[in-house]
C-alpha cells in the first residue's frame, strides 16, 4: 500500500505519492487560485490525487491506504475541519468530507507547519530527539510544537502559531491585527520592509545601488548579499535581523525548553552561517545560560517545504 501526501499552500497544491520511508516517488502541483469557492478548490485537489496516482499506474481507492492533507491553517484533526485561515478565508471547511465525495479512501488533515515538524522530527535534523520544535519563517512565521514524538495541538487546534507572540508593545502592525508581533520582525516581509526604508534613507547605501534605486526590487536577500560586501547599512539591517530572529526563539526556548529548535522555510536560502550566529545570540541571552548543563540546539530543518507532503502521510489515521 502507498500513502498520498498533499500540501495544501497559498498558492500552489502539490501531491504526492510516498513510501514507508518517506521518499516521494511522484509528485504534481497546481495553482490553488485561491480566491475561488472552497468547493471548486477542494474538487481540483481531489482530481489532482487522482491524475498523480493513475500516473503512476496505481488506483486511488484500491491501492492507496490514506490521503494526508497539510493545510494553510488550523485544522480540527478529527473531523476534518479548517476552522480558520486568516489567509484563505475560510471558517470552519470541511475538507475531508468535500474530498471523500471524489475519492473512497481515509482523509486525514493536520496544519502545514505540523506536518513539517513531523517529517523532520522522523527522517530530518531533529529525528532522535523527543521534545522538538519547528519555526517556518518566511513571509509569515509559523510553527509545529513536537512532544514525546507526537504533534502538541492545544486546546482546539492552535498552538504553535509562535509568529504571533508580541515582542514589542504597540510595535508594528501584524497581519493578524495586532502590533508588535514577532513575524513584524523576524518574517522575511519584515527585514524587506526595513532594508526598503534603509536604502531610501541611505542612497549611498550598496543596496540601493543593487535595486536600482526601485524599492519593489527590494527581496529579503539583498541585505545579506550587500552586507557580505561590506555595506554598513545592510550590516546594520541583518544584525538587527538575527537578534529579532533571536529574540523568539529564546522566549520559545525559556518558555518550553526543548530539545532542538529547527528553523526552515523560506530564509533557510540564507545559508547555515545565519542559522549559527542566531544560534550563539540564543544560547548567551536564555535565562540561566550558564546553569544549565545541556542546552537547546538551534539547527537549521534538513528538509524543504515538499516534506508537508511527507509530513502529511505520517500522520496518524
Ligand atoms: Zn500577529
Amino acid at each position: 500500500m502507498y500513502r498520498l501526501g498533499v500540501n495544501f499552500d497559498l498558492t500552489y497544491i502539490t501531491a504526492g505519492i510516498v513510501d514507508i520511508e518517506g521518499n516521494i516517488l511522484i509528485k504534481e502541483s497546481i495553482p490553488t487560485l485561491k480566491y475561488r469557492k472552497f468547493e471548486e478548490i477542494i474538487k481540483d485537489m481531489a482530481n489532482l490525487c487522482i491524475r498523480v496516482v493513475n500516473k503512476y499506474g496505481l488506483n486511488i481507492d484500491n491501492d492507496i491506504e490514506f490521503v494526508g492533507i497539510g493545510c494553510y491553517g488550523s485544522v480540527d484533526t478529527n473531523t476534518g475541519i479548517m476552522i480558520y485561515s486568516s489567509y484563505f478565508g475560510f471558517k470552519n471547511a470541511p475538507i475531508a468530507d468535500e474530498m471523500r465525495k471524489y475519492i473512497n479512501v481515509p482523509v486525514v488533515c493536520e496544519n502545514d507547519a505540523n506536518c513539517y515538524a513531523l517529517a523532520e522530527n522522523k527522517i530530518g535534523v531533529t529525528k532522535g530527539f523527543k521534545n522538538t520544535i519547528i519555526v517556518t519563517i518566511g513571509t509569515a512565521i509559523s510553527g509545529g510544537i513536537i512532544i514525546d514524538n507526537k504533534i502538541y495541538h492545544g486546546l482546539d487546534f492552535g498552538a504553535g502559531e509562535f509568529g504571533h507572540h508580541v515582542i514589542v508593545f504597540k510595535g508594528e502592525n501584524c497581519e493578524c491585527g495586532r502590533n508588535g508581533c514577532w513575524a513584524a520582525y523576524a518574517s522575511t516581509n519584515a527585514i524587506v520592509r526595513d532594508a526598503r526604508i534603509m536604502s531610501i534613507r541611505h542612497p549611498e547605501s550598496l543596496m540601493f545601488k543593487m535595486i536600482n534605486g526601485d524599492v519593489r526590487l527590494m527581496s529579503f536577500k539583498i541585505p545579506f548579499e550587500a552586507a557580505a560586501k561590506g555595506d554598513v547599512y545592510a550590516e546594520n539591517i541583518v544584525e538587527d535581523y538575527k537578534k529579532y530572529v533571536a529574540v523568539g526563539l529564546i522566549n520559545i526556548v525559556n518558555t518550553l525548553q526543548p530539545e532542538a529548535i529547527a528553523i526552515g522555510g523560506k530564509i533557510r536560502k540564507i545559508g547555515p552561517e545565519f542559522v549559527k550566529d542566531v544560534s550563539k545570540i540564543v544560547s548567551e541571552k536564555t535565562f540561566g545560560q550558564y546553569e544549565y548543563e545541556n542546552k537547546t540546539k538551534i539547527l537549521m530543518c534538513s528538509l524543504d517545504y515538499d516534506s508537508v507532503i511527507i509530513g502529511a502521510t505520517m500522520l496518524e489515521h
